[in-house]
């Protein structure tokens, strides 16, 4: 059992709102400095840069994770965690038929960036990645859910994009075990309002959109890690997220 310290949701510059030095290589190697241990890749309703994310993951020793911030039709983010890149990729090309088909102004919403590992931009996403998709949160939970996701909705602090904001409570279907803060959320007097909300499993990540706003190694998770790879660490944290093993934050 070891701490892992880590951050579950960070944008690259696919994401238009992500800053262009949001590369694969820049976003593993900032967190390798701050200390973590796991981060994942959650951009706007594509997997589009987990692969190379990968990469740049291994040669800075990071564990990687390959995610989603998936927006409803509810307009709700919700992250999608999977614990393999192939899950990831199947459920982004399957995703594309529920995006808006509207086209991105990089002028206007800034670049949709695709790189390879060594941060060479290999391509562009022409649609606009971040708006509503025809999903809403119940059919999107089970869609990615059948893709072997772990869904939890994204920072539930914020007025805007969060589940509470837009449906004023955690709805009983989908029900999520795990709910995801901002650095800056009021726990207890969210928890003091939302009383279901002690009993589930707290993240804190940072939803960072410039490398700055990584998260520093202050949230982490005790997981089994013995016989050690980088693939039996990320099984435990999905083991985690999925309840099967005790403990909590460490
Ligand atoms: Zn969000
Ligand atoms: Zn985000």
């Amino acid at each position: 059992m070891s701490k892992y310290y880590y951050d579950l949701h960070v944008h690259s510059c696919l994401s238009p709102c992500g800053d262009d030095d949001m590369t694969v290589n820049n976003i593993s190697g900032m967190a390798a400095l701050k200390g973590l241990q796991i981060i994942a890749l959650t951009d706007h309703n594509t997997c589009g840069n987990c692969r190379p994310f990968y990469a740049a993951c291994r040669k800075n020793g990071l564990i990687p994770v390959a995610g989603m911030e998936l927006t409803t039709a509810e307009e709700i983010h919700m992250v999608c965690l999977f614990e393999e890149l192939e899950q990831a990729e199947a459920f982004d090309r399957k995703l594309r038929e529920y995006r808006l088909p509207v086209k991105n102004k990089p002028e206007i919403f800034g670049n949709q960036l695709l790189l390879d590992e060594n941060d060479e931009v290999i391509g562009t996403e022409p649609y606009l990645l971040p708006p509503a998709t025809s999903l809403p949160i119940e059919e999107a939970f089970k869609l990615a859910s059948s893709y072997g996701a772990f869904c939890f909705p994204a920072h539930i602090d914020r007025p805007s994009n969060g589940i509470l904001g837009i449906l004023g409570t955690l709805p009983d279907h989908p029900s999520f075990p795990v709910v995801e803060y901002s650095g800056t959320a009021d726990i207890k007097a969210l928890e003091d309002a939302h009383p279901d909300l002690k009993t589930k499993r707290a993240l804190t990540d940072s939803d960072a959109h410039y490398l700055w706003d990584i998260s520093e190694a202050e949230n982490a998770l005790d997981l089994p890690d013995e016989p050690y790879s980088s693939a039996f660490v990320r099984h435990q944290l999905f083991r985690y997220l999925r309840g099967e093993l005790g403990g909590g934050n460490a």
